[in-house]
């Protein structure tokens, strides 16, 4: 059984061993040492892993691959652990049937092909979560973390994010925090995601370095200004896929040293609650861009004529795709 790790390119001190099965049960087989069985396993499993991944991952398009590897977090499975001990905690069916579909990249079954946006891209899972409407996502995220702050006593100041805002407007911090024994914390909430198709583009491990290039574009937006005040600032990076920067644990137990008496949340509460809202925004941006897509396709497939006026006067019913050609 064990010879299927004997693989080309693995050399083993017990190689012989495992060649010759008198040799083997003499060496492993011997109850007195039961941590030499023990370890050769734990060293065959992860050899064979070692030598087996990359050849997988060679077999995997470069979305799966980034999905695997955006999803290898701890952040990632708490949503799986969200046990509804609130009504804050509990996701509706269709946000829990979306989350599943979105976490393993199975198509819910009534989505078009094509997506409704200008771009006219394919609509992957991937693409549900990050074409259309996201401000409402973000705005969940930050209002969460204003009241994390009003449940420890920390103060806050909040800049919402509103579609009509000016350049200028967007410059302000999402929410700047005032724990009082250190100094005011700018913080600037952003969720990315390392799967879209216009990152796994530029490179094969372009996901790695998604969340790393976007925290240095938010840094250069707002440090300086942040610095000058005597401000600090953070850049709260989540991942789609629920990943979330060491900068949100770093808030997070700032605001849990913050607790006073009996009031106040544990870390990983608000680390849950978190990725309970993420979810749920994720699965409401998804909504709306199938909305968007299905009433495109339905646009498309002429469902419903117009009426234009035709060249001799008189009003006709025209298809869509024939006004186009
Ligand atoms: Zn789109």
């Amino acid at each position: 059984m064990l010879s299927r790790y004997l693989i080309e390119g693995v050399d083993w001190p017990e190689k012989e061993g495992l060649k010759n099965a008198e040799e083997f049960l003499k060496h492993f087989g011997d109850t007195d040492r039961r941590k030499r069985s023990e370890k050769l396993q734990t060293r065959l499993t992860g050899e064979y892993w070692a030598d087996h991944i990359p050849k997988l991952k060679k077999t995997l398009t470069s979305e799966t691959v980034a999905r695997m590897e955006s999803r290898s977090s701890r952040a990632t499975a708490l949503i799986w652990k969200a046990y509804p001990l609130t009504e804050d905690f509990a996701l509706t069916n269709d946000e829990m049937r979306f989350t599943v579909a979105y976490a393993t990249g199975q198509r819910l079954p009534h989505m078009p092909e094509r997506c409704g946006c200008a771009h006219k891209a394919d609509l992957t899972m991937e693409h549900t979560v990050n074409c259309s409407e996201k401000l409402t996502r973000h705005n969940m995220i930050q209002d969460r973390f204003v009241a994390f702050a009003r449940q420890h006593g920390v103060h806050t100041k909040t800049n919402p994010r509103l579609l009509t805002q000016t350049k200028e407007q967007r410059l302000q911090p999402d929410v700047v925090f005032y724990p009082g024994t250190h100094a005011p914390l700018q913080t600037d909430v952003t969720v990315i995601n390392p799967c879209a198709p216009y990152i796994l583009k530029k490179s094969s491990r372009a996901h790695n370095w998604a969340t790393k290039t976007r925290k240095a574009e938010k840094r250069l937006k707002y440090l300086a200004a942040a610095k000058a005040k005597g401000d600090d600032f953070k850049p709260l990076v989540f991942e789609t896929h629920g990943k979330m920067a060491e900068e949100i644990k770093d808030l997070l137990n700032m605001l849990a040293s913050n607790t006073t008496m009996d009031r106040g949340l544990a870390v990983s509460d608000m680390q849950l609650d978190l990725a309970v809202t993420l979810a749920r925004g994720n699965a409401l941006a998804a909504r709306d861009t199938i909305g968007k897509a299905e009433k495109e396709r339905d646009t498309q497939r002429a469902i419903h004529p117009r009426l234009v006026n035709n060249n001799n006067g008189k009003k006709r019913y025209v298809r869509k795709a024939d006004i186009r050609n």
